[in-house]
């Protein structure tokens, strides 16, 4: 292809001034026009998961230096995953752009799931957006009906629930299935194996962090952003997004705690009250849904704690 050819693809990483953009074509390495920064100043201007126009400025070359290109254009980004910049009061540092979805994985031991731990990545989604579908990995350490049974409030609630052991690959394809299509970030508490399902979704990831290759584009060394971006089939990308496995409940309205509930949303604004807490208040619509276990308990616990006690 000659110089100048215009290229899309999606940034899967970044290294200081360089970024990686994965193309029909294969990894062009980029560097960004000074205008996209100067325009992006209360953002991270460039981020994983951004959808971006390039220009083809050096192509590759039969030794395996990478064709090298300058990012011309960003997509406008139509979630993401962020926090408050550090040192900042109002600038954004994205995690990852675009996500479609999370997947909240948790393990069935070791460590063991904590239900609250599980709602604060299901409302980390809820308040972005985003789906989320919960993973739960080390099957081969239980039962299926122990898993159903400390997941059931989730599934009552409406969450997709996949089951999945990274040493014996089951589940591994519905797994796939779910992320058909989709950019999905991974977040969960450490030790679940989020790593090992990373790496039997991508070969690519697993080679990398085997030390086969040295990095995707091979110029030896560089210092890489936190959330690299795997494409693992057609329009299908999985985040590993270190930064989010700790992520505090940053963005999550508690005035508007109720809408993060899904299985509430039916009976919102059905209250007496039209600025009902659900708490205590007389003739609420979702304490009724409670009583009539439409809502299970554990769920409603769960949002009476944060209510009430917050963060
Ligand atoms: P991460 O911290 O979430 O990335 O977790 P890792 O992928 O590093 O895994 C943590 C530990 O759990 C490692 O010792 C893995 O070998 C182990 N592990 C990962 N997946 C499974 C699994 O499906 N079954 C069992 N028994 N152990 C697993
Ligand atoms: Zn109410």
């Amino acid at each position: 292809m000659p110089s100048g050819t215009e290229i899309t693809g999606v940034i899967v990483r970044g290294y200081g001034l360089y970024y990686d953009v994965t193309t029909p074509h294969g990894i062009l390495r980029c560097t960004l026009r000074g205008t996209i920064k100067r325009e992006r100043r209360k953002t991270t201007p460039a981020a994983p998961g951004d959808r971006v126009r390039t220009t083809l400025t050096t192509p590759g070359t039969p030794e395996g230096e990478p064709a090298e290109g300058v990012i011309e254009e960003i997509m406008p980004r139509t979630r993401s995953l962020s926090r408050l910049a550090r040192g900042t009061t109002d600038s954004e540092q994205v995690i990852v752009a675009n996500p479609d979805q999370l997947v909240a994985v948790f393990a069935v031991h070791e460590p063991e799931p904590h239900p609250r731990l599980v709602d604060r990545f299901l409302l980390i989604a809820e308040a972005r957006g985003l789906e989320a579908v919960i993973c739960v990995n080390k099957l081969d350490l239980a039962n299926k009906g122990d898993v159903e049974r400390t997941f059931a409030p989730f599934r009552m609630a409406g969450y997709p629930i996949v089951t999945t052991s990274a040493h014996d690959g089951s589940g591994l394809d519905a797994l796939r299935a779910t992320l058909q299509g989709k950019l999905s970030a991974f977040a969960g508490p450490s030790g679940v194996g989020k790593s090992s399902l990373l790496n039997a979704l991508s070969p690519e990831r697993a080679a990398e962090k085997t030390g086969e290759i040295s990095s995707a584009t091979g110029k030896g060394k560089h210092t890489t952003t936190w959330t690299t971006v795997f494409q693992i089939g057609p329009d299908t990308y999985v985040a590993d997004t270190p930064g989010i496995r700790a992520l505090q409940l940053w963005g999550v309205d508690f005035e508007e705690l109720d809408r993060l509930y899904p299985e509430f949303r039916p009976y919102l604004g059905a209250c007496h009250y039209d600025d009902c807490r659900h708490l205590n208040e007389p003739d609420c619509a979702v304490r009724a849904a409670l009583d009539e276990g439409v809502i299970h308990p554990d769920r409603y616990a769960s949002y009476c704690a944060f209510k009430v006690g917050g963060d």
